[in-house]
């Protein structure tokens, strides 16, 4: 148990109904129950886990801060599984702030970002995939995302990572035994008997890989980028997909007039949709700016909607982008993965066919002989869900997400169940080699190790820092 008490403010920045200070440690009660003040001048604490009403009041100047709720938690049954104090004030910045300051200054220290979280893994209340998916519910963007992080939260994703570690350690023990204890009557293992259960471990371990990409794409989303010679289109075509599948709209801070980027629910993948203003070659320098950053977008898409205009001929600037475009290795590949360097296709987006056509396609398809067309009217709204539906099997190949999927969303774990496979292949191929089980047993630590980081069983203080580092403060 951390010996201090820390306190922050839970609640958004900002104003809103009401606004939460918690405080969690061994002093939250003796620090919090003298700044409260009940209707009736009581001073004994409250039932816990129960709100109970008062004022929060300056002991020294008797001034009042606010009028508020506060909830006594005792532990073990709170979230830090320390004696937890929350108080519910007025969710202005200001008054949050001075009731915070008050706490401090009766020996509460500021929380880090993370820190309760950090506490409640440290007490043993969650694991570490449990305490990152405390961050994915909080930041998921659409249903299958939550639904994913709340899989992890629930100890789903750990469970099936403990039965793999389980594994390994089982066949580790039997090694060790006859390491250990040579002369007792602890026979060597022989490579049949520990072959099926390094292979049990393999084969769990790659299933949870297996569906780790799809994983990172539900939570990550797809980078989309819109590109195509002016008036085309464009801008259009962002806001009738971002209409037409009841997105949620999130405007992304920064965004210049150059390039805009909105967040569409594509059955539950976030599409961030990225409109430029075009790549190709002007005099202007406002407009080379755009460009440039345009470039940048593209650059980083993992996927790309080129737009033409059906409507008219196929003109040179069209030409440039389609030339740009190659040259940054668009449309190579036709399958996108999450991180995006695999593959990044290019859908080709015909667009006003509304109107009378003059696009010539062959012109189009020199350049892209693979790529899946699609005919749209982001004026009539036709060819909009056949092109949403072409985004969707591109990347999802098929395979959508059931209401039971347990899949890893998480880079850092991915990276380790991709280390634990590479040692478990390496402890098999020494095995097979005939070599002294010492050799296995090796790598076969180095793979436990692996898995461990993952549920933070091995975890280092430095590993626990950058995770929790990336926490905000309150949570
Ligand atoms: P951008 O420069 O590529 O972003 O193009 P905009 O989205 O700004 O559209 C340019 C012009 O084309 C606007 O006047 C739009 O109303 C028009 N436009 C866009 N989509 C369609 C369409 O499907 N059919 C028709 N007829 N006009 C469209
Ligand atoms: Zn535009």
């Amino acid at each position: 148990m951390q010996s201090d008490t820390i306190a922050a403010i839970a609640t958004p920045p900002g104003v809103g109904g009401i606004g939460i200070v918690r405080v969690s440690g061994e002093a939250a009660f003796s620090i919090v129950l003298p700044l409260f003040r009940r209707p009736g001048g009581e001073q004994t604490l409250p039932p816990s886990h129960q709100l109970t009403y008062g004022r929060i009041v300056n002991p020294r100047s008797g001034e009042v801060l606010d009028e508020v709720l506060v909830a006594f938690m005792r532990r073990p049954h709170t979230y830090t599984r320390e004696d937890v104090v929350e108080i519910q004030g007025h969710g202005g910045p200001l008054v949050l702030q001075r009731i915070l300051r008050l706490v401090l200054e009766h020996g509460a220290r500021l929380a880090q970002p993370g820190e309760f979280t950090l506490r409640a893994f440290l007490n043993g209340r969650l694991d570490l995939t449990q305490a990152e998916a405390v961050m994915d519910v909080i930041s998921a963007r659409t249903e299958a995302g939550l639904q994913l992080a709340m899989q992890q939260l629930q100890g789903r994703v750990s469970a099936r990572l403990r039965e793999a570690r389980q594994t390994v350690l089982g066949v580790l023990a039997r090694i060790e035994a006859s390491i250990d204890f040579p002369e007792d009557d602890i026979p060597t293992p022989h490579a049949d008997e520990l072959r099926p259960h390094m292979l049990t471990a393999q084969r769990m371990i790659d299933e949870l890989l297996a569906g780790a990409e799809q994983g990172r794409l539900y939570r990550h989303g797809l980078r989309t980028v819109i590109i195509g010679r002016p008036n085309v289109g464009k801008s259009s075509l962002l806001n009738a997909l971002l209409r037409s599948e009841r997105a949620i709209v999130t405007p992304i801070a920064g965004t210049t007039r150059d390039t805009v980027e909105e967040v569409a629910n594509l059955r539950g993948i976030p599409l961030h949709l990225i409109d430029t203003a075009g790549i190709t070659p002007t005099d202007d320098p406002v407009e080379q700016i755009g460009i440039q950053r345009s470039r940048a977008a593209a650059e980083s898409a993992d996927l790309v909607l080129l737009v033409f205009d059906c409507a008219e001929d196929f003109t040179a600037q069209d030409r440039q982008v389609c030339e740009e475009l190659l040259r940054l290795g668009f449309g190579r590949q036709d399958k996108v993965t999450a991180n995006g360097r695999a593959g990044r296709p290019v859908i080709l987006v015909l667009n006003k066919i509304d109107r009378p056509r003059s696009l010539p396609l062959e012109q189009v398809r020199r350049f892209w002989p693979e790529a899946p067309l699609v005919m749209t009217s982001t004026l009539t709204g036709e060819g909009l869900s056949q092109l949403e539906e072409t985004i969707a099997n591109l990347v999802l190949a098929g395979r959508a997400l059931q209401d039971d999927s347990v899949l890893v969303t998480n880079l850092r774990h991915q990276e380790a169940l991709r280390l634990a496979s590479q040692h478990l292949q390496a402890a098999l191929a020494t095995l097979e080699q005939g070599l002294p089980l010492d050799f296995v047993s090796i790598d076969l630590q180095a793979a436990c190790h692996a898995l461990g980081e993952i549920t933070g069983e091995t975890a280092s203080a430095d590993l626990l820092e950058r995770i929790f580092s990336e926490f905000c403060i309150g949570k």
